[in-house]
């Protein structure tokens, strides 16, 4: 199998799978007993917060686990929002994942003025457009690090600058920038940040968000005291544990492996288009994270595409994994201008630090005779 669909998810390393068995047979008492089984696992709780606090440069306290991205999202959007009631204004951009664009649609049903911001034919931002959709009476501006679809990332600190220097606190999508390019919030002028463990190698089912000291926040979910007050429940210390590790594990990895993740995608961009004149790299002109590439195969389906890879023990992905599997094109590759019959066959290829240079070949070796086959198939 080569696995080339890692901004679905990524394979938990071995050390974050055995620091989870570890904990799971000897410190499964709860964090916030007394006794000293219990204060044992506080310690493991408190060392794996200040280990995701150094990957983005936040100070433990900063550090807010959750249950993955989405819940960090919703926890930051909507806690903010509760705490400036006043004010309606919510801006965004057109390329949000769908855990910020399902929830800003209700907030557009709950009579929030939202603003989408748009992007260019490349999937950069519309800056002018950001500029003016930001004004003293917005309440919260969110926007992604890097795509999840096409890779594009956005400058946040200059974005983010425009935001704060109107008074306007900023949520960042960290998700799929954590691990593949660095982050630090020391320096960015955020208040908000989410990100989730099986994005960079953690267990799923876990993930953080970072809230900057003095930022209010009206916690999603109430019940116990845990996490400061700001997300009731037993925390989820195997999760928590794994994430920690991966956090620690995506530091030390660090430019080096970064480098030479890009090194490949550049290869197998070359590799196709030169197999594939007719193919498209989309959002090829903007800043890309390492390991993301959007490629459109005009004229055929992705979905088609997908199960011949899938045959051929290929695993990748048609835009988001939650969105795959509907005909719609994705919106990310609607925002970008990109047409229809050449948003339908668009298949996101994401690698990972384990992608071999082998593997890349192998798919470029395989890939024309496997389109080919569809492309008769559509004749018939
Ligand atoms: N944000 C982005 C950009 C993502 O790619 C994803 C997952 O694909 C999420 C948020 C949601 O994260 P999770 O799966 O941890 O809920």
């Amino acid at each position: 199998m080569i696995y080339l669909d890692n901004n679905a998810t990524t394979m938990p390393l071995p050390e974050v799978v055995e620091a989870m068995n570890t904990v799971m047979h000897t410190g499964y008492a709860n964090p916030s007993s007394i006794h000293q089984f219990g204060q044992s696992v506080r310690h493991r709780v408190e060392c794996a917060r200040e280990q995701v606090a150094r990957l983005i440069g936040a100070t433990p306290r900063e550090v807010l686990f959750t249950s993955g991205g989405t819940e960090s999202i919703n926890t930051a959007i909507r806690g903010a929002l509760a705490e400036r009631p006043d004010k309606r204004r919510f801006v965004t951009t057109a390329v949000e994942h769908s855990a910020v664009m399902r929830l800003t649609e209700e907030l557009g049903d709950e009579g929030y003025a939202v603003e989408y911001v748009s992007v260019d034919r490349e999937g950069r931002l519309d800056e002018a457009h950001w500029a003016a959709a930001i004004s003293e009476d917005t309440a919260l501006v969110s926007l992604m690090a890097a795509n999840n679809e096409t890779g594009v990332m956005f400058d946040v600190p200059r974005l983010a600058g425009v935001a704060a220097e109107r008074g306007v606190p900023v949520h960042v999508d960290a998700v799929q920038a954590v691990g593949k390019l660095p982050i630090d919030v020391s320096t960015w002028p955020v208040a908000l940040l989410s990100l989730s463990a099986h994005k960079f190698h953690g267990p799923k089912g876990v993930g953080a968000l970072f809230v900057r000291r003095r930022t209010r926040l009206r916690p999603l979910i109430v019940g116990g005291s845990q996490e400061r007050d700001l997300r009731g429940g037993t925390e989820n210390v195997p999760g928590i544990v794994g994430m920690g590790v991966a956090a620690e594990a995506a530091l030390r990895q660090g430019g080096e492996a970064a480098v030479r993740v890009a090194g490949l995608r550049d290869a197998l961009e070359t590799g196709v288009l030169q197999r594939e004149p007719a193919a498209r790299v989309n959002g090829a002109g903007a800043p890309r994270v390492c390991n993301t590439s959007n490629i459109s195969f005009p004229g055929l389906q992705a979905e088609a595409i997908l199960i011949v890879l899938s045959e051929a023990g290929i695993c990748a992905s048609s835009g988001s994994a939650c969105s795959s599997g509907s005909l719609e094109p994705s919106h990310v590759l609607k925002a970008m201008g990109i047409e229809d019959h050449i948003a339908h066959g668009a298949i996101r290829f994401s690698l990972s630090r384990f992608t071999t240079r082998e593997e890349i070949d192998q798919v470029l070796r395989m890939l024309p005779e496997l389109l080919a086959r569809l492309t008769a198939l559509g004749r018939r």
